[in-house]
């Protein structure tokens, strides 16, 4: 069983790489596997997936069980709720959605000693949708500074999942601000862009993504 729309959505990052000028390899794929069963996810691991991205903790707990025998990395990419800091922080390899210090405090606090640091990236709500999670870009450098002093992370950068958008100029345009808000940081360890998906990739790979989440285009529409 091999997902055709794993290897499609592989090609795609590829071009849109080579558009971009930038070096083969340079974009990460995350499976954004939420819905998905272990049996499919242990299906795209044999083709090569290892960066599997869950939103909600319950639904990923027992998937990462059935799956211990594979070698994965597991992201957190959906809202974070305070009772669930403390399974974030024991299971999972990277957070992409901290918005808040005293989130991020909790998830420091509760990273088990025998684990390296969290990967952390701040979640920034660029297109300003109020129901949205993310801080606003104005307040990224304060919160990158909190987040810097705390030993239990390590921040690499930022994420951010824009407003759907059809127009490429428009997506792009969203992207960029990201991307701005990385470089306005000025350090050169947060090296991580993580935005694009399955309908929007390209856009953000032109604009500097270093992790793509996808989803649809590799598993299929959700229900
Ligand atoms: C589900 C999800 C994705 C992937 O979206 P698709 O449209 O299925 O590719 C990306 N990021 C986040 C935060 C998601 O929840």
């Amino acid at each position: 069983m091999t997902s055709p729309g794993l290897d499609a959505v592989l090609a795609r990052i590829r071009a849109a790489e080579t558009a971009a000028g930038r070096p083969a390899g340079a974009v990460a794929l995350l499976a954004a596997s939420k819905q998905q069963t272990p049996a499919t996810l242990r299906a795209t691991a044999a083709q090569g997936q290892r960066d599997y991205g869950e939103n909600y903790v319950q639904e990923a707990l027992p998937k990462m069980a059935a799956l211990v025998d594979l070698d994965l990395s597991w992201h957190f990419i959906g809202r974070i709720q305070r009772n669930k800091t403390r399974d974030i922080a024991a299971h999972f390899d990277w957070v992409h959605t901290v918005d808040r210090l005293d989130i991020a405090q909790r998830l420091s606090a509760q990273r088990p000693a025998s684990r390296a640091p969290l990967q952390t990236l701040i979640e920034v709500n660029v297109s300003g949708e109020a129901s949205k999670g993310g801080v606003a870009p104005a307040a990224v450098p304060a919160l990158a500074l909190a987040i810097g002093t705390l030993p239990g992370l390590r921040l690499r950068g930022l994420m951010s999942l824009p407003a759907p958008e059809d127009d490429p100029r428009r997506q792009r345009a969203a992207f960029a601000e990201l991307r701005q808000a990385l470089e306005a940081l000025a350090d050169p360890t947060l090296d991580t862009l993580s935005m694009g998906t399955s309908a929007d990739l390209e856009a953000a790979i032109a604009e500097g993504a270093t992790i793509v989440r996808v989803g649809t285009a590799i598993f299929g529409a959700r229900s």
